[in-house]
């Protein structure tokens, strides 16, 4: 008899995310994107809170579609910055999201400082039978002074978690899946999936 596989509604068309997490998960959940159900339009995101822009972000899909789909929502937390620049990570240079843009107006506000604490924080919102659940995953490093690895997005290249040498962006995928914020709130998205498929 064939198995059950689970669709769901990733609110994202990054394929790194689809990627990550898509190996995550496994092969009895198939995950779609937003270009995939027809959203092409921005997602508002009018909070100040991850939990709340991924609940706003799961909803939005969910009113649209009527899908189980899940929605994430992830900051980087500079403890030097009052953790900045949060869920502000994105846009951290601006409206043009540009993430090299971001990496040098983040490497510029930390020039000299010596307190290079910081955590990656992720919430997703998942939305399965019409109710909704949260999960959480936090990876804690250090900011360095420059740039490395080619691999990854946003401010892989400049994020060494603890307990490693490498940033993410020179880490292979299953290492970083294994260890990061995302990778660990999928794991709890996982636990609570088990049993539904
Ligand atoms: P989002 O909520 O997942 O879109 O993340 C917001 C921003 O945080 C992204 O635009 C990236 O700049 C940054 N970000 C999120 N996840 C990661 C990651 O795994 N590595 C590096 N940067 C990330």
């Amino acid at each position: 008899m064939a198995s059950k596989v689970l669709s769901l509604v990733f609110a994202t068309n990054n394929l790194h995310k689809l990627k990550e997490v898509q190996h995550a998960l496994g092969n009895r959940v198939a995950l779609v994107t937003l270009n995939d159900v027809g959203i092409t339009e921005d997602i508002p995101e009018d909070y100040d809170t991850l939990q709340e822009n991924a609940i706003q972000k799961a909803r939005y899909v969910y009113s649209r579609t009527g899908k189980n789909c899940f929605a994430d929502d992830t900051g980087l937390e500079v403890e030097v910055l009052n953790w900045q620049p949060g869920v502000y990570s994105a846009r951290y240079a601006g409206d043009a999201k540009n993430p090299k843009d971001n990496i040098r107006k983040l490497l510029s506000n930390l020039k000299g400082v010596e307190n290079r604490k910081a955590r990656f924080r992720t919430v997703v919102a998942l939305i399965l039978n019409g109710e909704e659940y949260l999960f959480e995953g936090v990876v804690w490093g250090k900011i360095i002074d420059q740039e490395r690895g080619a691999d990854g997005f946003g401010y892989d290249p400049i994020f060494v978690p603890n307990g490693f040498t490498e940033t993410f962006a020179e880490m292979p995928l299953l290492l970083k899946n294994k260890i990061s914020h995302r990778g660990k709130a999928v794991e709890e998205l996982c636990k609570f999936l088990k049993g539904k498929v």
